[in-house]
Parts: structure tokens; C-alpha cells; sequence
């Protein structure tokens, strides 16, 4: 679909499997904000999965929405109270804005603020469109040689940050990752960057595990068919002792179930994949060998860090990416992302006019 310069092509999700291209008004910044010509915009398996299920628990797509929350641009127009952003610049958006007022906010968990307005999430548009309005003080400038396509991945990489930091991930951890998915692939390179010195994932795709190998696996365990315990056994044989922190990216019970196990006592898990509502878990193990468990939610105060690692050449997140589309291609980039055909790992959807 064509489209002239004062339009605004925007991927719109109306109802489960209506996805639809179309033009919206452009947006106009407010006086904190910015208007971004968005760039790269990443898939996540939850814009898949509003796509296919028109939800994710409690949140449910009731009007049509934009999707798309992993996101970078260029501003075009700055509100008039923005200092530390102009025209031209190139940022990182990072998709959640909290209220700032509430006692999550006021604790420095803004990550947890019941108010908080988040790209993608039923009822906020998200960032797959030409331009964008976003609060200025959650755009992030990229370095000059930090490309587009990386300032798009540090939402997924900032989600790592924060798993290992409350997963508290020191110099010379020993670390399972279990799920080699796009999650789980950048908390394997973030758990080395913060310090790691040995990293196992576990996955049930062979191809997913030849991946994580070569982003510095140290071991990479296809878990299909295999009893929790007897991965465990096989883990520590292979460290010579307990993994210190466990940081589960699948969402499945079993890896859920593993990831106790495999902890050494007094160790931690931390809980990244979303699975099922309820799961059964050896949770006895746990408490009489003190394995803590935490959630993990989105990220908090992770993409000053997450640009940081990316610009010193601490991590390199530039292979995650798999599959490129246009604005144009939406439909056939989720179609990728869905199906997985052809390795597809991270599909970056381009929204700029001129690609
Ligand atoms: P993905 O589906 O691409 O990856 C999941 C991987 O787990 C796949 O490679 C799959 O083969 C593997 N897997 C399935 N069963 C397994 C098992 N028993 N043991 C080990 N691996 C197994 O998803 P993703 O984009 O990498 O995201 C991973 C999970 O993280 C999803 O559940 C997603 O919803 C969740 N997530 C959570 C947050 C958060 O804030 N907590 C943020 C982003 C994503
Ligand atoms: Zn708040």
C-alpha cells in the first residue's frame, strides 16, 4: 500500500487473526514528548500472540491496536519542554511509561505500576507505524555506531538485564538458562556480560541449541524426553557442582521443574517464561534447600545498562537477527515469526518510507 508523506501506515490488530494495514493520523508531541519516524521495530511472541489469541491473561484486545513495542527511530519533532532530545537524533524507545506517582513508581519498580502504559498492550497502540509520540525522558539516544536494528533489541536485551539482576548474577556464577529463544539467547549473553563464567542452556530444538552454542554456550542440553533429576545429575557432573542461579525462559513446567533442581542450594531461580496459570512444582525442594524463586517482570531502570553493554562491544546482539521485512510486509513478517520457517529467530520489521 502506497503511501503519501502526511499519512501514517500503521499495523493494526482488530480482532484474533485480523491483522491490518492501514493510515491513522500522525500523532503530535506534547510538550515532554517526542514524535519518532520509527525505524526497526522487532517481533515478540506476544504481539504473536494478541495476533492469534486476541489476548494474554487478563489483557485483552477489545479495540483495534497497533503492535509492535520493540523500537527504535529518529525524532522528527520535539515538545517544547525537551532538552536532552532534538530532530535528527536516533533513540531507543523503551515502551513502558509509568505513572510516576504511585508507591511502585516512588520504590523505583516502575516495571510493577498498575498505571503504567505499555506499546502493545491492550488498550495501547504499539510502535509499528511511521511515526510515533512517545515521553522524551523514555527515548534513549544511540551512539553513532550503535545501529537502528540493535537500538530495537535492547527491549528484549533489557529484559535480560533485569532477569540477571534479580537473579544476582556475580563474577565467576556458574548459570542455567533454560529456553534458547530469543529471550533466552540474550540472557545467556547477558548473564556472561555481567560476569558469568560458565553459562548451560537447554532447549528442545536442536537448531535453537546450535545457536546459543555459538553465541558462547558452554553446554547445551536438548531437554525433549528427559527427566528433570537426571538433566540436573548431568548438568553438575558436567560443572562440577550446582548451577548458582537458574534463569527459566520457556514458560514450560518441566524447564520449571529442572531449573529447581538443577540450583544449587540457597541458589536462585528466576521465573522469565510465561506458561500455564498454575503449574506443579517440586516447590518442598525448594524450600528445604532455600532455592528462591522470583518473578520476573518486563525490565526497570535496565536500558541505560542494555545500551551500554551493546555500545562497549560487551555483547554482540546483532546475529539474533534472522528475517527482515517492510512496513508494507507485516503480514508475512508475523507469518515468519509465527511459524518459525526458515530459523527465524528475531524478525525486525523496517517502518521507514524509504528502505
Ligand atoms: P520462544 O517461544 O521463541 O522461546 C521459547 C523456547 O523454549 C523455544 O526455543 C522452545 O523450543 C523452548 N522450550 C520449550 N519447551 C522447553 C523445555 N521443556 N525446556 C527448555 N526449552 C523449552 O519465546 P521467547 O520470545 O524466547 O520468550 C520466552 C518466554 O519469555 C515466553 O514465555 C515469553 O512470554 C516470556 N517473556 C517474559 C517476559 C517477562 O517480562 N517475564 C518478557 C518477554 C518474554
Ligand atoms: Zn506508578
Amino acid at each position: 500500500m502506497p503511501s503519501s508523506p502526511d499519512t501514517n501506515l500503521s499495523a493494526v490488530l482488530y480482532s484474533i487473526k485480523n491483522l491490518r494495514l492501514e493510515e491513522r493520523p500522525i500523532p503530535q508531541p506534547g510538550p515532554h514528548e517526542v514524535q519518532v519516524a520509527i525505524q526497526k521495530v522487532g517481533i515478540c511472541g506476544s504481539d504473536v500472540h494478541y495476533w492469534q489469541r486476541g489476548c494474554i491473561g487478563d489483557f485483552v484486545v477489545k479495540a483495534p491496536m497497533v503492535l509492535g513495542h520493540e523500537t527504535s527511530g529518529v525524532i522528527s519533532a520535539v515538545g517544547d519542554k525537551v532538552t536532552h532530545l532534538k530532530q535528527g537524533d536516533r533513540v531507543a524507545i523503551e515502551p513502558g511509561v509509568p505513572c510516576r506517582r504511585c508507591e511502585y513508581c516512588k520504590e523505583g519498580r516502575y516495571n510493577l505500576c498498575p498505571h503504567i502504559t505499555f506499546c502493545a498492550t491492550p488498550p495501547y497502540h504499539g510502535t509499528l507505524t511511521r511515526y510515533y509520540v512517545h515521553a522524551a525522558d523514555f527515548c534513549y539516544k544511540l551512539p553513532d555506531h550503535v545501529s537502528l536494528e540493535e537500538g530495537a533489541l535492547l527491549e528484549p536485551l533489557s529484559v535480560a538485564v533485569h532477569a540477571c539482576r534479580r537473579a544476582g548474577i556475580v563474577l565467576g556464577n556458574y548459570v542455567l538458562v533454560c529456553g534458547a529463544g530469543p529471550i533466552g539467547l540474550v540472557n545467556l549473553v547477558s548473564a556472561r556480560a555481567m560476569g558469568a563464567s560458565r553459562v548451560v542452556v537447554t532447549d528442545i530444538s536442536d537448531d535453537r541449541l546450535k545457536v546459543a552454542k555459538d553465541l558462547g554456550a558452554d553446554l547445551t542440553i536438548n531437554v525433549s524426553g528427559k527427566d528433570a533429576k537426571t538433566t540436573a545429575a548431568t548438568i553438575a557432573e558436567f560443572l562440577g557442582r550446582p548451577v548458582d542461579c537458574t534463569i527459566e525462559c520457556s514458560g514450560a513446567e518441566t524447564s520449571t521443574t529442572l531449573a529447581i533442581f538443577a540450583t544449587k542450594s540457597g541458589g536462585c531461580v528466576v521465573l522469565v517464561g510465561m506458561g500455564a496459570p498454575e503449574s506443579k512444582l517440586p516447590i518442598m525442594d525448594a524450600l528445604c534447600r532455600e532455592v528462591d524463586i522470583r518473578g520476573v517482570f518486563r525490565y526497570v531502570n535496565c536500558y541505560p545498562a542494555a545500551l551500554e553493554m551493546v555500545a562497549s562491544g560487551r555483547v554482540n546482539v546483532k546475529p539474533l537477527v534472522t528475517h527482515r521485512y517492510s512496513l508494507e510486509q507485516t503480514l508475512e513478517a508475523f507469518e515468519t515469526a509465527r511459524t518459525g520457517a526458515g530459523g527465524a529467530i528475531k524478525v525486525m520489521i523496517d517502518c521507514s518510507r524509504n528502505q
